[in-house]
Parts: structure tokens; C-alpha cells; sequence
């Protein structure tokens, strides 16, 4: 049986060894860092500094781009220059595949402009050449001194390994399926680069480890394992989780068990965008994922009811929308002006049958006439009813008492 008294929340984080990416900490007691990725072309500096600078704005503390070109390679330091005239100092990523090793040695600007290296142990090389190019990558990462990712993906496994382990079960005749073989192929591409990378003079506090998978199941359990098999800090995400509601829905729900265990100490939700929606959409879901489990706060969150028979009009889902947004526009400018604003909960509610109740919970709610009510809008802070709105203007005034509220 529950203890309703019990202490409730996500476990402490299990111990990880802290790496600096730039001045962002990932691991160790660092916050849950958010990071995001640009699907632009990254030879085309302006497009991708502009995308860089919109994920930053966003709140992605870390942004990755891919580094696949010699263009892409010698773009990379001035899309870092542009982004500093801007005055935005967010650490950007490299990801590699196949070639990175010769576009880190043809480039040193971009070797030395980039705060990290993904790479990707499933592509960094075939047969004899993987394990030379995999040590001029992290000869690179010793010389520049970077910490690097290595990003293991189900979708690049490295099938050397696989075959081997595949091989070794089916000799031994141990009853493991392959899906648990190729599971266990994953963690230990990771792993085993981890330590090569070490035995190579990268020291633990430069690694950070990935082992993405596109199944929620498997990748919960392909984290618990790298969770207790090692201390290297760990960046979380569900791979190729899909568009839409299913992406979102998919992320969460692997992230957060992890994270309700305490495993994870960066996450990027990798979501494909919707046409025409923002690459950002990613980055809040990140922040609305951490903060709506008590894990980090951004902005100011806002409940509402769904609505039902008992709303008469659209205005109030309207205003929920237009709060939501309005805090979450203002909350730049809060941060600065008013640390802590990001703590705060707002209600919208539709009636009076939760409203009142729901809207006492919240710093400040509003309760809107349901079908059948007075047409009055009774407005409470901090659990005391102080104003009751009428007319048109409901919506303007609601957000006037919000940043008087924020701003006292
Ligand atoms: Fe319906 Fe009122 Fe409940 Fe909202 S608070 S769901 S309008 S009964």
C-alpha cells in the first residue's frame, strides 16, 4: 500500500563524471541540460546561424550541427563568429560521420571553433581503418581539447561487433534473443569506445556516452544498463521518434522513466518537424518535459481545463493559448528583471465547477462563466480572489495583472 505521506519525485540522479561543454555542465549535480540540433545545410552560414540563434533563444543550452563537408567544415568557425557578434555564446557541436577525422585535420578552425565531437562508433570507419580513424578523432580531442559524445546509434550499430556478439551467443548456445544480442551490441559499442577513448589519453571528464534506439521499451532498458555499467555522463534521446503527437508522446514517455531513475543528465527530443512548424517545438517540449516532472523550471506553466458541454465559447481555450504564450514571450526579459518568474503557475479554467478551486492552487488564476453563470470572471493570487473581470477586455487585463503580479 502507498503512504499518501510518503516524499514523492524523481529518485537523486545517479552519479555521473561532470564534462564542460564550453561553460554549460552536463553531469555530475549540473541541472538536465536541453540541446536541440539544426536541420540546416551548415555550409550555408546565414541560414544555419539564424537556425542556431532561434534554438538558442528557445532555450537550447547546447546546439549540435552536422559537420559532413569540407564546406560544412570550413563554415563552422564563422557561423561561431557570427553567432558571438550576436552576442550568443552557446556551445556548438559537431556531428561526424564517416569523415570526420580527415575534416577535423583539414580544418583546424573548425576543430578548435566547435565546444564538442559526436562521434558516431557505428561510422567512423570500416574494417582495419575504424580503429586508426577512431583514434585520430579523439587525437583531435586531446589536442584541441574537447569532450566528445560517443553517440551510438541502433540505426548505425556497429555490425562488426554485432556479428561477434551474434556469434559468440549462437556458440554458446545462451538462450538470448537478438533482440537482446543487438541490444547488448549497442551498449557495448558505446562502452568499449569510451574506454578506448581513455586508454587514447581522453580522460572520463571529456566523455559523455549515447545509445539511442526508436523504441520507447528499449530504450529504457538499454539506459539502465549503460547507467549501471558505467559513470560517464549520459545524454539521453529517443532516435528517429517521429512526427507529430507520436514523437512527443514517444520521447516523453522513455525520457521520463529514465529520468524518474534519476538516469540522464542532457536530453534532446528529436522530433520531425511538422510542415512548417519551428524547429523549435523540439526545445520547448525538452523544457515542458523537465519541467512539468519538477526536474527544471523555464517559464511559467499554465493548467487549464479541457473544456466540456458547460463552455459555451472558443474564448476560453483561446485565453489559455494567449497566456501561454504571452509569459512564455515575456520570460527573457523576466529572467533578467525577475529571477524565480519561472516558477510561477497560472489556471485558466472554464467554469465554476473546477475554476474557482483550480485557479486558488495557482499563483494567479481566472475562472471564466460556464453555460448558465453570471458573466463575470473572478481573478485569484496567491489563493485570494482580488478582482473580478467583465466584458471584452478580459484578456487584456488578465495578462495587465500577470506582469504587475511577476513585476511585484
Ligand atoms: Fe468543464 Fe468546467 Fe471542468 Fe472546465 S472546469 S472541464 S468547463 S466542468
Amino acid at each position: 500500500q502507498t503512504d499518501p505521506g510518503e516524499p514523492f519525485g524523481p529518485h537523486s540522479r545517479q552519479h555521473t563524471t561532470p564534462v564542460m561543454i564550453g561553460k554549460v555542465q552536463v553531469g555530475g549535480s549540473a541541472p538536465v541540460v536541453v540541446q536541440s540540433m539544426t536541420n540546416t545545410d551548415t555550409a550555408n552560414v546565414a541560414s544555419t546561424t539564424k537556425q542556431v540563434a532561434e534554438l538558442w533563444r528557445a532555450g537550447s543550452e547546447l546546439v549540435r550541427v552536422t559537420v559532413n563537408t569540407a564546406e560544412a567544415a570550413a563554415a563552422l568557425p564563422r557561423i561561431v563568429d557570427k553567432l558571438a557578434m550576436m552576442g550568443i555564446e552557446v556551445p556548438i557541436i559537431g556531428d561526424f560521420h564517416y569523415n570526420g577525422h580527415t575534416l577535423l585535420a583539414n580544418e583546424p578552425a573548425c576543430a578548435e571553433a566547435l565546444a564538442k565531437y559526436r562521434i558516431n562508433p557505428g561510422n567512423v570507419g570500416f574494417g582495419k581503418k575504424k580503429d586508426t580513424q577512431f583514434a585520430q578523432l579523439i587525437e583531435f580531442a586531446v589536442r584541441y581539447d574537447k569532450p566528445v559524445r560517443i553517440g551510438a546509434n541502433w540505426g548505425s550499430l556497429d555490425q562488426a561487433l554485432a556479428t561477434q556478439l551474434m556469434d559468440e551467443n549462437h556458440l554458446r548456445a545462451q538462450p538470448w534473443d537478438a533482440g537482446r544480442v543487438l541490444r547488448e551490441a549497442l551498449i557495448r559499442s558505446a562502452l568499449d569506445s569510451a574506454h578506448r577513448a581513455v586508454e587514447l589519453g581522453l580522460p572520463a571528464e571529456r566523455i559523455i556516452l549515447s545509445a539511442k534506439v526508436s523504441g520507447v521499451q528499449e530504450l529504457i532498458a538499454v539506459y539502465r544498463e549503460l547507467a549501471r555499467r558505467s559513470d560517464f555522463a549520459l545524454h539521453l534521446g529517443l532516435t528517429e521518434a517521429g512526427i507529430g503527437s507520436k514523437g512527443i508522446v514517444a520521447s516523453s514517455a522513455a525520457l521520463s522513466v529514465l529520468l524518474q531513475e534519476g538516469i540522464g543528465d542532457t536530453i534532446r527530443i528529436s522530433l520531425t518537424p511538422e510542415p512548417g512548424a519551428s524547429r523549435t517545438q523540439e526545445v520547448i517540449v525538452a523544457q515542458e518535459l523537465l519541467q512539468t516532472m519538477g526536474l527544471r523550471a523555464f517559464t511559467p506553466m499554465v493548467t487549464a481545463c479541457p473544456g466540456c458541454g458547460r463552455t459555451t465559447s472558443e474564448f476560453f481555450q483561446e485565453l489559455a493559448g494567449t497566456v501561454q504564450e504571452h509569459v512564455r514571450a515575456r520570460m527573457p526579459e523576466w529572467k533578467i528583471q525577475y529571477p524565480g518568474a519561472e516558477n510561477m503557475t497560472l489556471a485558466v479554467m472554464g467554469c465554476i465547477v473546477n475554476g474557482p478551486g483550480e485557479s486558488r492552487h495557482a499563483n494567479i488564476g481566472i475562472s471564466l462563466p460556464g453555460t448558465g453563470e453570471a458573466p463575470s470572471a473572478p481573478v485569484f493570487e496567491d489563493g485570494q480572489k482580488t478582482v473580478t473581470l467583465r466584458g471584452e477586455g478580459i484578456a487584456q487585463e488578465f495578462l495587465g495583472i500577470i506582469d504587475a503580479y511577476v513585476a511585484r
